[in-house]
């Protein structure tokens, strides 16, 4: 799985492992994973290495799976979850946060999957869950670059399921709302930059804006990947499946 160190990408990792599968994180940072893979092999006595990978290059996406496959064996899942997105106007949104947002997302989204895919139709066994967001449901102001790759990472969800479809591969998307990671964090300080307002302030007025009024947690994401890897979720296919306590 991608972005497996920290946020919700840890939170799957240690789903998955307490479900008794050999994990494999990747990211961009070393030690984290590190850590991550450590506490997995501690906690669930299950194989977990750490990988170093920018998901946006794509020779560094090469040789992570092949290093992946070769300690672990083909993967039966991939969660991809790395991704990331910074606020800003469409009229402050520059060619370079542009191409960032969409190569981290969805491009990085669609070069993992094409690592572990032929694989998995081979082996007629596999599930694809691609982290999307409610950015992949509805627009949000300050976010178009973002919106544009999440809907993108969706809209290559719903295609490649109807491909893989009966050929015992899944692909789905959940979407979460706004998580309690370092990325509402984030969110939070933007707020809170804006109107000029302290952090606690600003967590307020983003946790009003939320029907359930508070942070979906990483856990609650997590559980609802973990549903989708599962054997007997064969006939879901396809899906975005918000985890966003009633936002969308
Ligand atoms: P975090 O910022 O906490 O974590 C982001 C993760 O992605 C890290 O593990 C990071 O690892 C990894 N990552 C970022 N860029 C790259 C890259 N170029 N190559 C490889 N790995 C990368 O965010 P979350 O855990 O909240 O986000 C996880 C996913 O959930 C993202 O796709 C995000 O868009 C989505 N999401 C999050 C929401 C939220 O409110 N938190 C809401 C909806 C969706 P490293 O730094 O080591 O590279």
């Amino acid at each position: 799985m991608t972005g497996g160190g920290r946020g919700i990408g840890a939170a799957v990792a240690e789903a998955l492992a307490a479900r008794g599968a050999a994990v494999t994180v990747m990211g961009r940072t070393k030690a984290t994973l590190d850590r991550s893979a450590e506490d997995l092999r501690q906690r669930y006595g299950v194989p977990a290495l750490a990988v170093e990978c920018d998901v946006s290059d794509e020779k560094a996406v090469t040789d992570a799976f092949a290093t992946a496959a070769a300690a672990h064996g083909d993967a039966y899942v991939l969660v991809n979850n790395a991704g990331g997105g910074e606020s800003a106007a469409f009229m402050d949104t520059d060619r370079e946060l542009w191409d960032w947002t969409l190569a981290v997302n969805l491009t990085g989204t669609y070069l993992c999957t094409s690592r572990v895919l032929e694989a998995m139709l081979a082996a007629g066994a596999g599930r694809v869950v691609n982290i999307a967001s409610t950015a992949a449901l509805r627009g949000y102001r300050t976010m178009s670059a973002y919106c544009a790759a999440k809907h993108g990472v969706l809209g290559l969800t719903r295609a490649l399921a109807l491909e893989t479809a009966g050929r015992g591969v899944t692909v789905n998307a959940v979407c979460p709302g706004y998580t309690d990671t370092d990325l509402a964090q984030a969110a939070v300080l933007n707020i809170a930059t804006a109107k000029a307002i302290p952090k606690d302030q600003a967590l307020a007025i983003l946790l009003k804006s939320l029907p359930q009024g508070r942070l979906t947690t990483s856990a609650e994401v997590a559980a609802a990947v973990a549903w989708l890897c599962a054997p007997n979720s064969s006939a879901v296919n396809g899906i975005a499946l918000p985890v966003a306590g009633g936002e969308v």
